[in-house]
């Protein structure tokens, strides 16, 4: 297959403003490439050359790219480098050395997917001494060969800059439409992504050995599975009716998700967004072996503890441990505490479909612990009214939870799916918003006064997952130090964007656009309606969206969370309507209250 081909279609997707178009471009590439090769160009379009969980990356640093670039292209590394300043873009500059080319290159080898793909993944795996000459060699042979449209797609994927937003739901879409001629079955192609983690694997699935096969995908060890995810309500009254009267509660710690397979001595810890980080957690791997004998996946929350008094500690402090060296150093001060609360898979067999006190007794099975391990199954009560529910949250919030899990007890994991199968309850929710929000960064506006040359204010978004699109919610300007508007300048940088993303909706005209990356979490005095947002136009008064009053950064940058757990669209329409009944509670209240003086 051409690279052309792949290079017409992502410059199309980059200049798209609408969302539709998108998913229609993507379909025509899938249905244009050769089936065997349906992996690589999936996972070329999202700028990768295996699933994320892998952990393979093309990390070249920029100095390395230009370098091969200006051996490429015979300008000298001064005009380069100029090049890249003036444009601002690695792909830009890229396109513009390489049709300025002084020499020009006689016997041009066009560029293939596969010849493309093939370097990337040598160059990926070049590690160690003088591997530094081989990569430029690599790439300088790809760029010799390459047209400039072409380089700059080659710039952008090597220095990780490919942006063109696509995401994982979208090319599910396409992936239905492209294989099966209909959306309706994108269901069955989500279950299976949602099993393994792996678009690529879905994608070569259904285009080599179709449906049937994508049915038959099952859960396989030191493979990640999506997690389940919870929604919230605002009381102990709500979440029992919701869970029909009778569901589990459990302790909602403040920690680190993590998600554990084990394989003999062999064990692996996927983040919450399924990177691996089995090198943060040690201990906890020594611990998992010490008290579970046989093979599993299991879920649970490692929480940063005071060593001395066995108190929990905020989640900041697992912080530390995210580094490559000077573990051991981490886990001699930051130590933690493990608390397991599912099995998704035990010798062998899938768990996830059972309900969840079938697996909760399988866990504590499992567990074979002794008093001084880390691990531990996570606190859980059989709560069977509101009052009960409510004793057990302040209990758990004693200890230094920040609440409690509420769960069906016949519920299956339903993995990858945020549903009210489990339900946070944290503390009771106040006319004035007692809980954070996590949104999305897609803009922002340029500062002015003691601001200038930073951002002044962000443009913050939430998720809506049926149409895939970002909904804006607030402007946030407050709650920054001075140190964290830096941080934010270069953190946004690498996904700034030439015009509003086509998957953002907003009637405000950002300075700046981001490709929707950053989450981040704030917290608010209410939410209004407001006919200047976009997050639920239409739903509660015709002309108006809601908009968030007086947000505010918490200072939490949410990196455990990708744009699309952002908090959803329908979760602020709930936070609102719950408001409103708060308020209008308050106010009777207080109408009765000044009737009986009166
Ligand atoms: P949130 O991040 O606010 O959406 O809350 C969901 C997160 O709570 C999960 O992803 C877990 O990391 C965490 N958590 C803490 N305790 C539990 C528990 N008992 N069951 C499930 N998740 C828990």
């Amino acid at each position: 297959m051409d690279y052309s081909t792949i290079v017409d279609v992502f410059d199309a997707m980059e200049a798209t403003t609408k969302r539709t178009e998108l998913t229609d471009l993507i379909v025509r590439l899938l249905k244009s490439t050769p089936r065997e090769l349906i992996d690589k160009v999936v996972y070329l379009m999202l700028g990768r050359l295996r699933p994320e969980y892998e952990g393979i990356e093309l990390g070249i640093a920029d100095k390395m790219a230009l370098r091969a670039l200006a051996i490429s292209s015979g300008l000298d590394m001064k005009r380069v480098e100029e090049l890249y300043v003036k444009t601002g873009d690695i792909g830009d500059a890229a396109e513009e050395a390489l049709s300025r080319r002084l020499q020009s290159v006689l016997f041009k080898d066009k560029l293939t997917v596969e010849r493309v793909y093939s370097t990337l993944e040598k160059i990926a795996m070049l590690k160690g001494e003088g591997s530094q000459d081989a990569k430029i060699r690599y790439i300088c042979n790809l760029l010799n060969d390459a047209e400039p449209r072409e380089g700059k797609y080659i710039l952008k994927i090597i220095t990780s800059r490919l942006r063109l937003g696509v995401a994982d739901y979208t090319i599910l879409d396409a992936l239905a439409l492209a294989f099966t001629e209909s959306k309706e079955n994108r269901e069955i192609l989500e279950r299976a992504y949602n099993l393994t983690s792996d678009l690529g694997l879905v994608a070569r699935t259904i285009a080599l050995d179709g449906l049937d096969a994508v049915k038959a995908i099952r859960i396989e060890l030191f493979r990640p599975i999506r997690p389940m995810l919870a929604e919230r309500v605002s009381s102990a009254e709500e979440a029992l009716e919701r869970m029909g009267g009778r569901c589990a509660a459990e302790y909602k710690l403040d920690g680190e998700r993590l998600q554990i397979h084990k394989h003999g001595n062999n064990v692996k810890i996927f983040s919450r967004r399924l990177e691996d980080i089995t090198s943060h957690y040690p201990d906890a791997i020594n611990a998992i072996i010490t008290c579970i004998k046989v093979d599993v996946i299991v879920e649970g929350e490692a929480v940063a503890i005071n060593q001395d008094t066995q108190e929990y500690l905020p989640f900041q402090e697992l912080m530390h441990r995210r580094r490559k060296y000077g573990i051991e150093e981490a886990m001699r001060e930051y130590p933690i505490a493990l608390h397991l609360f599912d099995t998704l898979y035990i010798n062998g067999n899938e768990c996830i479909d059972l309900p969840y006190v079938e697996r909760r007794r399988m866990l504590e099975g499992l567990v074979k612990s002794s008093s001084d391990s880390i691990v531990s199954v996570v606190p859980m009560l059989i709560v069977s009214d509101a009052k009960s529910m409510e004793d057990y949250m302040f209990k758990a919030i004693n200890e230094g939870c920040e609440g409690l899990m509420i769960k069906d007890l016949k519920s299956p994991y339903r993995a990858g799916a945020r549903g009210y199968a489990w339900i946070k309850l944290k503390r009771e929710y106040r006319s004035e918003l007692a809980d954070t929000l996590d949104l999305v960064i897609v803009g922002a506006f340029h500062g002015r006064g003691r601001r200038v040359g930073r951002y002044g204010a962000l443009l913050l978004a939430s998720y809506n997952r049926e149409d895939d699109t970002f909904y804006t919610v607030c402007k946030v300007g407050t709650g920054f130090t001075d140190e964290e508007l830096e941080r934010f300048y270069s953190m946004l940088n690498p996904y700034m964007i030439k015009h509003r993303h086509a998957r953002v909706n907003s009637k405000l005209d950002a300075d700046v656009w981001f490709e929707p990356r950053i989450v981040i979490e704030v917290i608010a005095s209410e939410i209004t309606l407001s006919p200047l947002h976009t997050c639920a136009m239409n739903a509660i008064r015709e002309g108006n969206g809601l908009a968030l009053r007086f947000p505010k950064f918490t200072g939490r940058v949410r990196d455990d969370k990708s744009a699309e757990d952002a908090t959803s669209v329908d979760e602020i329409i709930s936070m609102y309507r719950r408001q409103l009944k708060v308020t209008r509670q308050v106010q009777a209240s207080t109408e009765e209250d000044v009737g009986s003086v009166g």
